[in-house]
């Protein structure tokens, strides 16, 4: 049956899967989401004999009706490949009581690449199933990991361009080190003074110019965007949590039909929102646990119903969730808000004017399958540290956030239930903080000291896309500031 999808701000224009997938954004500026959240046609126990790529290939067929079997399952093959790890794409590992989902072993060992290194096959089929002549230009704003893995998926890929924006200063410097020796032709990278806010702002204003989408078409370019808002990222990310699920049974760590905690350390809100499609999909999910670091307006707006962005913006070492902007929990808001265009509308005009927007007690009571909470830049330190001493497994600081969030948790609830702590990023990504939180005495070494150190106490191998950057030549210097964003695209593209 074919599933088409609407804005959350207008309900007039419905679009297919291919077409949502090409546009990105809704015209109305509103995020695509499905008329209806299709449930798994299959039993639990028949997925738990197939591997990862044939349980993504049930999933998405259910959302990308307009693409063929074939096209599906060439996307599929062509993202989950060599170009990770382990062939199980996504491995379970349990340690102190708790399983961590590990979505770092892809090309540029964080979880975005779980979404980002199927995208631009998504794209490229959408783009010749539509009749599209324009050359693609990809337009991401990144706090980090969603640049580095956008530019290794759309790298050299016919008919595309990318250009990344990412506030300098404010991401790691492996992250920036691996964006800016970026090879490939079609890739540009432009560091903003400004931090990822400012950067995804500007995106946004590009992207509802019309003036410029104008002179785009006539120079033969289209914008679509690979931010976590592309219903093309969101729906790559469901398929992890229906695998983890059947893979805790297969291993014989969960009965049938028991329901499992999940957290997730949570910053655009795109990657919890696939674990709660996944729920209503059908996979036996029961509380979905929302981290937070100390930008916790997510926290706030579970505990009041209030979404208030008016607040200092911190740096802190986990950069991937430092967010005032959760640009995914409008489809959240919406859903809960008995898909009322309107009032969705409103409430995201009133984010933009005033920064702030509140829900009614009706739409708060709907979330109780959500608990929010946070932890300080010392708790996620200590969890690192804590977990390395009992059990010599090392976590990343997003990691670390969601595994002090679910101490908090437990604490607080006294709930036993099996949790899955969602691990977004390799260790090696954040390697200061990380061997910072184990030990001060590593304050003084360089950053490739610190790999080969983490390493050697971890008893893990240096992951190839480290080695990879280990001497790589820079390749994109180019600096501006967050008004001129708009100049750099055009001084790019040529059509200024
Ligand atoms: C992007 C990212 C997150 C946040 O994911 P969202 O989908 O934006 O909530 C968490 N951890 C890491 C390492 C990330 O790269």
């Amino acid at each position: 049956m074919e599933l088409l999808y609407k804005s959350t701000r207008s309900s007039e224009e419905s679009v297919t899967a291919s077409q949502a997938i090409l546009k990105g954004l809704a015209e109305d500026g509103g995020l695509y989401v499905p008329e209806r959240i299709p449930v798994l046609d299959i039993e639990i126990e028949a997925l738990s004999k197939m591997t990862y790529q044939e349980i993504a290939y049930e999933v998405m067929k259910l959302y990308f009706t307009d693409f063929t079997e074939e096209e599906l399952k060439t996307c599929i093959c062509s993202a989950y490949d060599e170009k990770f790890d382990t062939e199980e794409i996504a491995p379970i590992r349990k340690a102190d009581q708790t399983y961590y989902l590990e979505l770092f072993h892809g090309a540029t060992i964080a979880f975005k690449d779980m979404a980002l290194s199927i995208l631009p096959h998504l794209m490229t089929t959408a783009a010749k199933k539509n009749q599209v002549k324009n050359e693609i230009v990809i337009l991401t704003a990144t706090s980090g990991d969603t640049g580095k893995a956008a530019l290794a998926g759309f790298a050299d890929v016919e008919g595309t361009r990318i250009i990344v924006f990412y506030p300098k200063g404010g991401v790691s410097p492996i992250q920036e080190k691996q964006m800016i020796t970026q090879k490939g032709k079609n890739t540009y990278v432009v560091g903003i003074h400004g931090n990822f806010d400012d950067a995804q702002n500007g995106v946004k204003e590009i992207f509802g110019n019309q003036g410029l989408k104008q002179q785009m078409d006539q120079t033969g370019f289209q914008f679509s965007s690979a931010n976590s808002i592309n219903i093309g990222r969101l729906v790559p990310q469901i398929v992890y949590y229906v695998y983890s699920y059947v893979k805790l049974l297969a291993d014989g760590e969960i009965n049938n039909k028991e329901t499992i905690n999940v957290v997730v350390p949570t910053g655009n809100f795109g990657n919890i929102l696939a674990a709660y499609f996944a729920k209503q999909m059908g996979v036996p999910i029961d509380r979905l646990i929302c981290a937070s670091n100390e930008n916790k307006v997510l926290y706030d707006f579970f505990s009041t119903g209030s979404y208030n962005k008016n607040r200092e913006f911190i740096l802190t070492s986990s950069p991937s969730m430092d967010i005032l902007i959760s640009s995914n929990l409008e489809r959240l808001i919406y859903k809960i808000a008995g898909e009322d265009a309107q009032a969705n509308r409103e409430r995201m005009q009133a984010l933009k004017k005033e920064g702030v927007y509140t829900i009614t007690e009706e739409m708060k009571a709907q979330l109780k399958d959500f608990y929010g909470n946070y932890a300080t830049e010392a708790e996620t330190a200590e969890v690192i540290r804590d977990l390395y001493k009992k059990t010599g497994y090392v976590i990343d600081t997003h990691t670390a956030v969601a595994a002090a969030v679910y101490k908090k948790y437990q604490e607080e609830t006294k709930d036993e239930k099996k949790t899955l702590i969602v691990s977004t990023a390799s260790p090696y990504k954040f390697t200061r903080s990380v061997m910072n939180s184990i030990d001060k005495k590593y304050d003084g070494m360089g950053d490739f000291e610190l790999v080969d150190e983490l390493s050697r106490i971890s008893g893990t191998a240096v992951p190839r896309a480290i080695e990879e950057i280990r001497c790589a030549e820079v390749v994109h210097n180019r600096v501006c500031e967050a008004d001129r964003m708009m100049g750099t695209v055009q001084e790019i593209l040529g059509i200024c």
